[in-house]
């Protein structure tokens, strides 16, 4: 017998991007206490990046030789992942870059993805979120994750969590300045938002939407060596100026609130797309319409952290695999993945497996 085969390949280091302003700024604190015994434990090589600035991370995948790296670990929130991902999306090679394996840690005030994950791993999100994440990180498998492409009317960016307008997006926005709280700051905001502390307006909207059988995932498209140096493909969206096919469903009235996800967990007591899987190849569109009172938007919110939200007379949910918003109001917000955008119209659609993540 050979046993020269059964050695295991040489193992490339991981690189950790630590933010220390994220949450309550203690990101670097769990790393060196909580996460490096660990490593140790486990013999991973590293290396650990501490960000010194907005954008470090996004200059950095830009431009670093990502195959140096078994894959790159975020100790942040999901704004951090975003940079991360939007940044390997400005490379020329951005297909193949893209098979460079991501996972996270909490160590910011949202931590959508971490939860998502640790929720498929059969983990707990609520209690000792960090030590459960780091069992999921060290013992996990690189698997599939669909992320969705965004036209905004001057940019494209890559999602990989949910899109928010409304009232949801306003509380996620507004709140931002309450960070130091941490994961809390998504409840307090619910509460003040909903109390009518700040001021929430109905959109009125139209969104189209396509059915999901429309559209056969070809996964080539996008994990072929061939998408390298050619723009993302999204065969199902048209420019965002021009008008969508007839077969689109088309819906409008006003809304308090228009929410898309892809992953289960928006933070950890928002479990928004109970059924919802890393690589499912769809989008939850959740709406909910003007005149739900506040008493029952606020019972909504709370019955947010189960997911029982899905049952409510009041909560329309369909899975489509691109949308369009034509939003006929130009104030409020529109989160993409927690960052803010001005509102304006915005198009997307689903691109199916198209990032690598380290989770189950
Ligand atoms: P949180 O969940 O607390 O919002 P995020 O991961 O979303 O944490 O990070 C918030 C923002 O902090 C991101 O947009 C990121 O660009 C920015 N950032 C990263 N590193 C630094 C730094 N060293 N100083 C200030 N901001 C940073
Ligand atoms: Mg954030």
């Amino acid at each position: 017998q050979d046993l020269s085969k059964n050695i295991p390949p040489e193992r490339k280091p991981w690189l950790f991007l630590i933010n220390p302003f994220s949450g309550p700024g203690k990101a670097h604190t769990i790393f060196k206490q909580d996460i490096v015994p660990i490593l140790y434990e486990a013999s991973i090589p590293y290396k650990a990046l501490v960000t010194t600035h907005a954008g470090h991370a996004s200059e950095l995948v830009k431009t670093t030789n990502l195959s140096e790296w078994y894959g790159i670990v975020i100790v942040s929130g999901d704004g951090l992942i975003f940079e991360t991902i939007n940044g390997i999306m400005q490379r020329d090679d951005w297909a193949s870059s893209l098979k460079t394996p991501i996972g996270c840690l909490p160590g910011g005030s949202g931590n959508a993805l971490c939860c998502s994950i640790n929720y498929a791993a059969g983990e707990p999100v609520d209690v000792n979120m960090v030590l459960h994440s780091a069992f999921v990180l060290v013992k996990h498998r690189v698997i599939p994750m669909d992320l969705v492409a965004v036209h905004l009317p001057h940019r494209t960016c890559f999602s990989f969590l949910s899109i928010t307008w409304g009232i949801m997006a306003d509380i996620d926005y507004e709140t931002e300045k309450y960070r130091n709280l941490g994961e809390t700051r998504f409840t307090v905001g619910a509460v003040v938002g909903i109390l009518g502390q700040f001021e929430f307006i109905c959109l009125f909207f139209i969104i189209l939407y396509t059915q999901t059988d429309e559209f056969e995932v070809e996964e080539e498209t996008y994990l072929g060596r061939k998408a390298d140096f050619s723009p993302v493909p999204t065969p199902l969206l048209p420019p965002l100026a021009e008008p969508l096919p007839d077969s689109w469903v088309s819906v409008d009235g006003d809304f308090v609130l228009v929410m898309a996800a892809y992953q289960t967990h928006l933070g950890s007591d928002m479990l928004a797309a109970p059924d919802a899987r890393l690589q499912d190849g769809l989008i939850n569109l959740m709406m909910i319409r003007k005149g739900v009172s506040k008493a029952n938007l606020f019972r909504l919110f709370l019955s947010f952290s189960q997911g029982n939200h899905v049952s409510s007379p009041h909560v329309e949910m369909v899975k489509v695999l691109a949308f369009r918003l034509e939003p006929h109001s130009t104030s409020g917000n529109i989160m993409v993945d927690g960052e803010r955008f001005e509102p304006a119209p915005i198009q997307a659609q689903i691109l199916p497996g198209l990032a690598r993540v380290m989770a189950i």
